[in-house]
């Protein structure tokens, strides 16, 4: 049995969290244990993966169970098609290298997203125009409630940008114990995004998407181990087609995203850097120098700091652009 024991909890904004009762379940039953635990003293639940997208507070009374397990195999559907099995405790991007590595298309455009496989589907990761939702088949969990197993298929998942049944609906009411990819031999490189089509060959092989994206990505983005963040902070807003309209008379450069159903995605981080953020620093938190939609966190600070500045942030974008920003990473605790 897993021992609920306190501890530290590592996160990647750096913020200091003490979790009173921390559980990693390496085995389906160890899970139930836990949520069993967690009903009986009727305390609060708290699952975490890696805790890259969360914002914790200094104490996590109750029980915080981590799915530990990391196990993956996979079954060859036919000839092009790879069904890959993930238990939620693996790391996303150890799982990503082993299928690139295989020469296996579908995920490379996921490549160095942090955090575990079990958090993938609750917000939907997505990269450079490709989503989780793309290539996922099933998600199993348990309920919270009752221990009951159950599987969800993707439409179950009711998928949106950033967005699934798990993290509305469903939220803290299941724990995910694993997700099933349907991936392809057959070459399927999407380059739309960004500059990738720029940084590979012509017919490039999946390896080389995944070099060309984590490459991106290491220049741009700042790395959790040497200055503390969560990722982008904020979600990229849709808008109505006539507000977009009127915005784009006014700043013809600002990216924007026609989506099917007629309204329009923008990029928060243009917003942001045009209000003057980018590089910034109030106190031990900033706005990261190349990337105006993560905030960075250089030591010392607490969440009431970290959320006074997004809020700042998000008033002053409002104030501009008549655009509200909606934070990407949850509260917990
Ligand atoms: C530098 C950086 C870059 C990032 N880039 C991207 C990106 O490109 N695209 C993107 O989509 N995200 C990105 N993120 C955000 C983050 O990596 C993803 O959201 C990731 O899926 C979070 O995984 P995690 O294991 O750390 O989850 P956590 O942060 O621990 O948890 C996130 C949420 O999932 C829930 N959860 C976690 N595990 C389970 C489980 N087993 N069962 C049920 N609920 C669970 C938690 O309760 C919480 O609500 C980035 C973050 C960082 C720090």
């Amino acid at each position: 049995m897993a021992l609920a024991e306190a501890a530290i909890l590592e996160n990647t904004l750096g913020l200091p969290c003490h979790a009173e009762r921390f559980i990693a379940a390496t085995t389906h039953d160890e899970v139930r244990t836990a949520l069993a635990m967690a009903a009986r003293d009727t305390s609060p639940l708290h699952i975490v993966g890696g805790a890259s997208n969360l914002i914790l507070a200094p104490r996590l009374s109750g029980v915080t169970l981590q799915v530990a397990c990391d196990d993956w195999w996979w079954e060859e559907s036919d000839e092009q098609t790879i069904r890959v099995y993930a238990q939620a405790g693996l790391p996303w991007h150890d799982l990503v290298t082993a299928c690139v590595e295989r020469g296996w298309w579908g995920i490379e455009n996921l490549a160095l997203i942090p955090g575990h496989v079990g958090a993938a589907p609750i917000q939907n990761i997505g990269a450079y125009g490709v989503e989780l939702a793309d290539v996922l088949e099933a998600v199993h969990v348990i309920h919270c409630d009752d221990g009951r197993d159950a599987v969800f298929s993707r439409d179950d998942c009711e998928f949106a940008y950033r967005d699934s049944i798990f993290k509305r609906d469903l939220a803290g009411r299941v724990v995910v114990t694993q997700v099933v990819l349907r991936l392809s031999r057959h070459p399927s490189p999407r380059l739309g995004y960004g500059d990738l089509a720029k940084r590979v060959s012509v017919h490039p092989e999946v390896q080389e998407i995944f070099d060309a994206v984590c490459a991106v990505r290491r220049e741009k983005l700042p790395d959790p181990a040497v200055l503390g963040n969560a990722g982008s902070f904020f979600t990229n807003p849709v808008i109505e087609a006539t507000q977009a309209e009127r915005l784009l008379r006014e700043y013809p450069a600002m990216p924007h995203f026609p989506q099917p159903d007629g309204s329009v995605k923008l990029a928060a981080g243009w917003l942001i850097e045009h209000c003057g953020f980018k590089g910034a620093r109030f106190g031990a938190f900033g706005v990261h120098e190349r990337q105006a939609l993560v905030l960075v966190h250089f030591g010392g600070g607490d969440r009431q700091e970290l959320l006074a500045l997004a809020e700042h942030i998000r008033d002053t974008v409002q104030q501009a652009f008549g655009v509200m920003l909606e934070r990407e990473p949850r509260l917990m605790g």
